[in-house]
């Protein structure tokens, strides 16, 4: 026998009944593999493939052209090609559709009002990664009462996926789980990599081979290098396993994510926005030949975890950025429809409507009045291409002023 060739003769004569019990051990009919194989699994549960819950919630030619259209705005921006800068904007997590629907809308008038020097990008996170312990987000648990009922969480994940495009909303969302992106992902235009799974390969295989631009965070206590390590890896091409659309395993060969770039969201014990840690985040981006795109993440260990403090943060970048600043692309906030956030109540009836279940978030007037600002900052410094002589005018250098739109 030859142990590098699939023998189906024999596969099939000892796979009789196709269970594994049937596989007896060698001279021991007594024992059999199921007494030292899987010993900590409860139960398992085939679960519908991707190719059927597409071809109960198809993607809609409306749909597809909004994530088509988010993708190719977002690289234009990340290429240098589109002046403009896109945030990031929306729930910490999804845990209840209708809310993210009626936010979708306001956001989506928004939008069109910004458009000019901001491309909108909506956070629609399905899967949450947890410290230790927590509610694991919509797809694990969409009832939050411990059923685990993931192929609701599947369905009704697209479904909500698929009416955010219809409004026309490009949608941004973290790519955790490694299977999640064969039902899903053709209807994400943006993708994060958390500060938890950052040195995983297993997440930068799957970037690799991922269809929109990705953003790599930094780790939680602050480390940069390991996000910058995560781009690189995912520039390149990968081999691995995975699942295709009928759901057969199968191995996959990637062929890199050009598209990689890098999210400063701070650390345990400090911020990582000022204009130092960007610049020499720029540097390092530049010694190792990577393109100079940062985002920075308004949110998490650069808010100190306190959404109050989100505001300011995006005005300090902006600031950065009239000040010449050429490596920030984009922004992102976390923001629902009311402030704050509350604990899963036993009784989920109890549930505030539009309030965050994981972290702290913003609510809509703040997001609004923080965006329409931005939008007004970010045009100031427009006007002023029209005097420009070839000199630093108003202490913006000139470089700034050529590439911004007027
Ligand atoms: C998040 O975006 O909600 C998140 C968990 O981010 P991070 O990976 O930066 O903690
Ligand atoms: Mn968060």
């Amino acid at each position: 026998m030859k142990p590098c060739v699939l023998d189906m003769e024999l596969v099939n004569s000892r796979l009789s009944d196709g269970n594994l019990a049937a596989i007896k051990l060698e001279n021991n009919p007594n024992m059999n593999i199921e007494e030292i194989l899987d010993l900590n699994i409860e139960s398992s549960r085939v679960l519908m493939t991707p190719i059927q819950l597409k071809s109960q919630l198809p993607l809609t030619t409306t749909a597809a052209k909004t994530v088509l259209q988010g993708r190719q705005e977002l690289q234009k921006i990340l290429d240098g090609k589109d002046s403009r800068k896109f945030i990031i904007v929306g729930p910490c997590s999804i845990h209840d559709p209708k809310a993210a629907e009626d936010y979708a809308k306001k956001l989506k008038a928004l939008a069109e009002k910004v458009k000019d020097k901001l491309l909108i990008v909506m956070r629609v996170y399905f899967e949450k990664p947890r410290t230790t312990v927590g509610w694991k987000g919509s797809i694990n648990d969409p009832d939050m009462d411990g059923s685990f009922n993931m192929q609701k969480g599947l369905l009704t994940a697209r479904s909500l996926l698929i009416k955010i495009a219809e409004i026309g909303l490009p949608v941004a969302t973290e790519a955790l789980d490694p299977i999640t992106p064969q039902y899903l992902a053709e209807l994400v235009s943006w993708s994060a990599i958390g500060a938890r799974t950052i040195e995983s390969q297993t997440h930068r295989e799957m970037a690799s081979g991922l269809s929109m631009p990705v953003g790599f965070k930094n780790s939680t206590d602050g480390n940069i290098q390991v996000a910058l390590n995560a781009i690189q890896s995912s520039r390149i091409p990968h081999n691995f396993l995975g699942l295709d659309q009928k759901g057969q395993i199968s191995t996959f060969k990637t062929k890199g994510n050009p598209y990689g770039h890098l999210i400063l969201r701070g650390g345990d014990r400090q911020p990582n926005f000022d204009a130092a840690t960007v610049t020499r985040a720029e540097t390092k981006l530049k010694d190792l030949n990577l393109p100079q795109t940062i985002v920075i993440d308004c949110s998490h260990g650069n808010s100190y975890k306190n959404h109050k403090l989100q505001a300011s943060v995006l005005e300090n970048i902006l600031q950065q950025i009239a000040d010449g600043n050429q490596s920030i692309v984009g922004m992102m906030l976390e923001s629902n429809l009311h402030e704050g956030n509350q604990q899963i109540p036993q009784n989920l009836e109890e549930l505030e409507y539009g309030v965050s279940v994981t972290d702290k978030c913003i609510g809509w007037e703040e997001t609004e009045k923080i965006i329409l600002s931005a939008h007004e900052k970010l045009g100031a410094d427009r006007n002023i291409t029209l005097y420009n002589c070839g000199m630093v005018v108003s202490g913006i250098p000139v470089r700034n002023l050529l590439t911004t739109k007027g």
